[in-house]
């Protein structure tokens, strides 16, 4: 039997803690070029499932591999990442005390192995393809500003510029939206659009006006398992969507 190409095929994984199962035979698959919005209440394993994928947890059973060949349940979290696969949490974690440039040169230097120096000098691409990722994450006007000087939104798009720098295949987002002006949020479903044309975009949200914005396809999680998955439209009307998640 043959199945199309996935980028990421999670299939029949479980894992409990303490006999709680956090992860119940979670079936899952990412096309290439995907955006993929995740929901569901809290506890559905959403945060587990990244755990699965970034490496962090290992399942129970399962399958879970990455560009059809690729078994991750057998790598470590360093391993994944370099394969090609970043994570934002949900708190940013830029360097304050840097300008958005130099945040920016500090990833791209440590996508490479060098970490934490700005003494390397850049050559004329990697000037390029920060300027590149500054025009992404909206930021060209702000980068010779401190990063401590940015918004909280600001400061979320830096850090996904930031895991861009490390060119992943694969980006997973937590809750980028929370905290953020309506109109950060709104900016920030064009943004990811965009930077799903080159890569795919797994985001886990609450926020359904921002989910609507994002007009992909929605996995809804619940109990560690998918309930529904489909558009927007299909996925909130589904009984068991609003009995589990959207009714509470
Ligand atoms: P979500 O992100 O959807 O809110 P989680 O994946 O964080 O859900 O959690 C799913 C369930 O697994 C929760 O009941 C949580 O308490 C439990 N859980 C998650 N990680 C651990 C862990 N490392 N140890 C024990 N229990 C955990």
């Amino acid at each position: 039997e043959t199945r199309s190409k996935s980028l990421l095929y999670l299939d029949g994984v479980s894992v409990s803690f303490d006999g709680f199962k956090a992860l119940n035979s979670l079936s899952f698959v990412v096309e290439p070029g995907e955006l993929r919005a995740i929901i569901g209440p809290n506890g559905a394993g959403k945060t587990t499932m990244m755990d699965i994928i970034t490496g962090k947890t290992r399942p129970d059973s399962g399958t879970v591999l990455f560009e059809d060949s690729i078994d991750l349940t057998k790598r470590d979290e360093a391993d994944i990442a370099q394969l090609g696969i970043g994570r934002k949490f949900q708190k940013p974690t830029v360097f304050e005390s840097h300008t958005v440039w130099d945040n920016l040169e500090l990833a791209l230097n440590r996508s490479r192995g060098v970490f934490a120096t700005l003494f390397y000098r850049l050559s004329g691409e990697d000037r390029d393809r920060i300027e590149e990722i500054l025009s992404t994450i909206r930021l060209t006007h702000r980068k010779t500003e401190l990063a401590a000087n940015l918004s909280h939104g600001q400061k979320q798009w830096l850090e996904i510029g930031m895991l861009l720098a490390q060119e992943p295949k694969l980006l997973l987002v937590d809750e980028p939206v929370a905290g953020m002006t309506d109109a950060e949020t709104a900016e920030t479903a064009i943004l990811l659009r965009d930077i799903a044309r080159t890569r795919s975009v797994v985001v886990v949200e609450h926020d359904m006006g921002f989910i609507r914005d994002l007009g992909v396809k929605v996995t809804c999680l619940a109990e560690g398992s998918v309930l529904a998955e489909g558009s927007i439209d299909f996925v909130s009307n589904d009984p068991k969507v609003i009995e589990n998640y959207l009714g509470r």
